[in-house]
């Protein structure tokens, strides 16, 4: 076994035992192409297990805990996860390739998460309803019950931290689903919050293929609501499949994010914002910044700048902790370079250099393309690797026309110093964060995320995921 495995992963959670499947699949290091550890194949009969321990727990010992006690597990599980933030990120930068600076960041996210939906678990209140005489009438909010977490490859620890933790504040027990190209962080999670207190059954996790393990949790009828992080094809699947059962889902499905850059917008504040929202985890970011919108004032002074940046990017192995590590994996390595093949009929404005980098690694180098159309085909689509296009515009109005001109709408930033254009454009944009002057706020574990069209619907993050992981029962009492 790998040195920084403390456990051994081929082990699927059901019911606070760790039980090993019939088969196991193999996990890859995207780095430099080498066998990490092998894991569960859970499939449907596992998730029937972990859903029925899941139900147990509801009905036994997490379902009467009171919201306080929750709360005080789930502060107790962060505090045990910031603990061990660097044997988790060393964990992540294996297993995702994430350059390990990054995979650190993740860690502390999800300490946060916990932290976060700890203090908040016993502060989401019903209300009371002026009614008819006679009448006292009040609601009360309710987990759902048993909610599955089906969850991608790109920021396991943070996708964990924001759906479990806030489903498990709301007193929900938790069917997860990691993804099967990385999940060690979510097998490790798993056993920091069991140290923590966390009842059994309570967090159940089942490693194994979309297609089997996936499939088997977003159509079971004994789910009651299915959070999904993924592509638009299989979020769209996920639903379906829900749908049969009438279950509620969320999902955020990726994005094709713009920054707007005005002729009046401090460039040496925006620049590393620029750049970094396009190259961080290689681009395999939902909230990627693939877009950026310049005015033509500016653009070539922009183009300059962000191209002076890119040669500077250095791609190689996560523990090397470069700029940019490699892809997933070599799959996502043929989707990406199938893209930038497409690209061939553009410029390209400036990329970063291998150092270090392995030939049975997942790298492509980080790409910047120069005056592209928004009708390109790299203009219109999510790539989800290191790329990033620059598109000129003239006017306000020409900005927004384009920013909201894909299927998508996650994340959107303008730049500009002219404080009535920040707030009219922040109306105008179809996305469901807007920042101004900045990219992403540092992460914002306290602010409402998700997105709208093809991006996907719900919200999670900060206090308004409470709503999403329960449900509200309205109670009517005539007492004359
Ligand atoms: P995916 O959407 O297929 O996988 C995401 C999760 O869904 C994984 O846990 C997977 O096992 C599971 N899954 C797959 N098929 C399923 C099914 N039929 N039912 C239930 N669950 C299923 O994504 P991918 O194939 O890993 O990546 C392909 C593309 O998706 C990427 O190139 C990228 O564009 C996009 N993507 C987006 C995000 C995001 O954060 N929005 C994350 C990962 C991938």
């Amino acid at each position: 076994m790998t040195d920084f495995l403390w456990f051994d992963p081929s082990e699927a959670l059901m019911g606070g035992a760790w039980r090993s499947t019939e088969e196991t699949l193999p996990l890859i290091n995207p780095s430099d192409g080498s066998a990490l550890a092998r894991i569960a194949r859970g499939r449907a009969d596992e998730i029937d297990q972990a859903i029925a321990a899941a139900h147990a727990a509801r009905d036994g010992a997490w379902g009467r805990m009171t919201a306080l006690d929750r709360g005080r597990i789930l502060t107790e599980i962060g505090r045990k996860v910031l603990e061990r933030v660097e044997d988790l990120a060393v964990m992540e930068a294996h297993d995702v390739g994430k350059p390990l600076t990054q995979a650190r960041a993740d860690a502390v996210a999800l300490g946060r998460y916990m932290e976060f939906y700890g203090g908040a678990a016993d502060k989401l209140h019903g209300e009371t309803i002026p009614y008819l005489d006679g009448y006292t009438v009040y609601t009360l909010r309710e987990p759902h019950g048993v909610t599955g977490h089906i969850v991608p490859w790109n920021y396991p620890m943070q996708i964990i931290g924001r759906s479990v933790g806030a489903a498990l504040a709301m007193g929900n027990a938790c069917v997860l689903k990691p993804a099967e190209e990385a999940c060690l962080t979510a097998l490790a999670f798993a056993r920091i919050a069991a140290e923590a207190g966390l009842p059994a059954g309570a967090l159940n996790v089942v490693p194994g293929l979309g297609s089997e393990a996936g499939a088997a949790l977003a159509g079971h009828a004994g789910v009651q609501h299915i959070s999904f992080t993924g592509s638009v094809r299989t979020g769209a699947l996920v639903q379906q499949a829900a749908g049969a059962n009438v279950v509620p889902v969320t999902l955020e499905l990726g994005g094709k994010s713009p920054q707007l850059v005005f002729n009046d917008a401090d460039l040496d504040a925006a620049l590393p914002f620029l750049v970094n929202a396009g190259i961080q985890n290689a681009g395999q970011t939902c909230s990627a910044s693939s877009r950026i919108l310049v005015q033509r004032e500016i653009y070539i002074n922009v183009r300059e700048r962000m191209s002076e940046a890119y040669a500077a990017l250095t791609v190689g192995p996560a523990m090397n902790d470069l700029r940019v590590g490699p892809l997933i994996s070599h799959r996502q390595k043929d989707i990406v370079s199938g893209f930038l093949k497409q690209g061939s009929d553009l410029k390209i404005a400036a990329q970063g250099v291998l150092e270090g980098a392995p030939d049975t690694g997942a790298y492509v180098l980080p790409t910047l393309f120069d005056e592209v159309s928004p009708d390109h085909v790299l203009a219109r689509n999510e790539i989800f690797g290191p790329v990033q296009v620059i598109i000129p515009f003239g006017t306000e109005e020409e900005a927004a026309e384009i920013a909201n001109g894909t299927d998508y709408g996650l994340v959107a930033s303008i730049w500009t110093s002219d404080g009535a254009r920040q707030m009219r454009l922040a109306k105008q944009l179809k996305s469901g964060q807007v920042f101004i002057n900045n990219y992403g706020a540092g992460g914002g574990v306290e602010l409402p995320f998700g997105g709208i069209g093809k991006s996907g619907h719900g919200r999670e993050k900060g206090f308004e995921a409470l709503y999403g992981f329960s449900t509200l029962k309205t109670v009517a009492a005539y007492h004359g």
